[in-house]
């Protein structure tokens, strides 16, 4: 039966963490081998801005020596990540403090977005394609840790150790299938690797929102040697059945382990109750965006519905809507109230759009579509949407932060005056629609920080330059074809 432990543990102190993951290890009876490597949850890290969306580094640190003390089967101990929103892992291993932290412990830090990505096939009944691309470190790590933030998420309801997994792709890949499909995307990559040990920092949660959360102080170290197990365990605590959580339940039905808390032995100085009772209060995101943001804001949100047999894309662009509207407010706290009113389309909406003089329409994503009246003229928008089977992984362009801020301003210069605005992309990521807000709501614009923008731009290239020297692109002949 997969085994999950509860510790207390109300601070950040290294030493104690290490202390209570390697109890925790040695009641598991799991000790490391071979290539080991820890993935922890940093989507995003800064001091001020993102100071709780990350898996903090005393955590990690903690971890780190619980590994190396019992590391005598170990022959290499990595970090490895792909950090979100199209920003270089760098930058985000930096502003979580990863680095010396990961040296302190003779360890290697993998960032995978620079370096090769390997082909390998899927097998799992109901996945959605036969074939993914990995990091080469991914897929070379033979003992792997998954290190999430215990986190709400306001597309999956929730991130732990399986929502963890959209982290070991690159953006071009990760990307793919980030749409209404993303639950069962999140189980076809666990296919990929399973944890052998699960440590979920919930030392600070991360309420309401992924980027931007707000800390809670829950308290709790969380441990498993199932993934799916210690999942049902913290969606529990976090007020949920698992039952609810899509990704949890199709993982689970592809037979990664239990859906049921009765099939789960929990131990620990903490017992479920009491967890639970820790995390009262704790704030999750499970409202639609036109809900949240329609007559208690600026924006007007027309919501229809996404291709195929949804009602509403979870995965893709309007919580991108809601994540960026977070990160606004990071350098505006009143921006949705502020900001110029903005009407936001999504989907295959059929009906009346009315925007007041000046307030612009923007239809965001390849899927959405329209034919009628807006302010009085006719307006056709077109269907663009591929079908999913029609895009290959090999093929895809890199998702590059730069490369769409230019599209951006080059969007702008031509169709700058236009009433009627149509942002392209399946999905619309969550830095395009920061672009959007700053610029066309006149709020104010965090890529233009100065304390984010010169050290971005410093990784930024430091990060290129790492990709040109050791990364090998995808299309190319040489790339490793595994059959499974
Ligand atoms: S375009 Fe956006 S809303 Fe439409 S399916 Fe793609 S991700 Fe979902």
């Amino acid at each position: 039966m997969p085994r999950v432990i509860l510790r207390r543990c109300d601070d950040y102190e290294p030493d104690r963490i290490k202390h209570l993951i390697g109890e925790c290890m040695d009641e598991l009876g799991l000790r490391p081998q071979g290539i080991t490597m820890v993935k922890p949850n940093c989507v995003i890290a800064h001091p001020t801005f993102f100071p709780h969306a990350f898996t903090r580094s005393e955590f990690l640190d903690g971890l780190l020596g619980a590994l190396r003390e019992r590391d005598d089967a170990v022959s290499d101990l990595w970090v490895g990540e792909r950090c979100g929103i199209t920003i270089p892992t760098r930058f985000s291993f930096s502003n979580a403090l990863y680095p010396k932290v990961i040296r302190r412990h003779g360890a290697k830090t993998k960032y995978f977005d620079e370096m090769s990505q390997v082909q390998r096939n899927l097998f799992s009944e109901g996945r959605l394609r036969d074939y993914i691309f990995i990091p080469e470190a991914v897929d070379a790590c033979e003992w792997f840790v998954d290190a999430p933030k215990f986190k709400a998420h306001p597309w999956t309801k929730v991130t732990f150790n399986l929502k963890n997994y959209i982290g070991i792709q690159d953006d071009e890949h990760r990307l793919i299938d980030h749409d209404h499909h993303l639950h069962t995307k999140i189980a076809d990559l666990f296919e990929v690797i399973q944890p052998k040990l699960c440590a979920v920092d919930g030392i600070t949660a991360g309420a309401k929102t992924m980027l931007t959360p707000r800390p809670f102080p829950l308290g709790l170290i969380i441990v498993g040697d199932n993934a799916v197990a210690t999942d049902v365990v913290c969606t529990a605590i976090a007020g949920l059945s698992a039952s609810e959580v899509d990704h949890i339940r199709i993982t689970a039905e592809r037979g990664w382990g239990p859906l049921s808390l009765d099939e789960i032995q929990i131990s620990g100085d903490v017992d479920l109750e009491e967890a639970k009772h820790r995390a009262k209060g704790f704030e999750l995101t499970l409202d639609k965006v036109d809900k949240i943001y329609n007559n208690k804001s600026k924006l007007q949100v027309y919501m229809g519905p996404p291709p195929d047999t949804y009602d509403y894309c979870w995965g893709g662009c309007p919580g991108a809507l809601d994540e960026a509207i977070g990160i606004v407010e990071r350098v505006q706290p009143e921006a949705r109230n502020e900001m110029k009113p903005l009407h936001i389309v999504y989907g295959d909406y059929k009906g009346e759009i009315e925007p007041k003089a000046d307030e612009k329409v923007i239809f965001i994503g390849d899927c959405a579509r329209y034919k009628g009246k807006i302010a009085g003229q006719e307006t056709e928008i077109p269907f663009l949407y591929k079908e999913r089977g029609t895009i290959s992984p090999e093929r895809v362009k890199p998702a590059d932060i730069v490369k769409k801020i230019v599209l951006y301003l080059w969007y702008k210069i031509v169709s700058g005056r236009k009433r009627v605005w149509r942002m392209q992309g399946c999905p619309v990521s969550v830095a395009e629609n920061v672009l959007l807000i700053s610029d066309l709501g006149k709020t104010k614009n965090p890529y233009l920080k100065p304390s984010i923008g010169l050290q971005f731009i410093w990784f930024y290239c430091v990060s290129k330059l790492m990709r040109l020297l050791f990364r090998r692109n995808v299309s190319e002949k040489s790339i490793v074809k595994r059959t499974g």
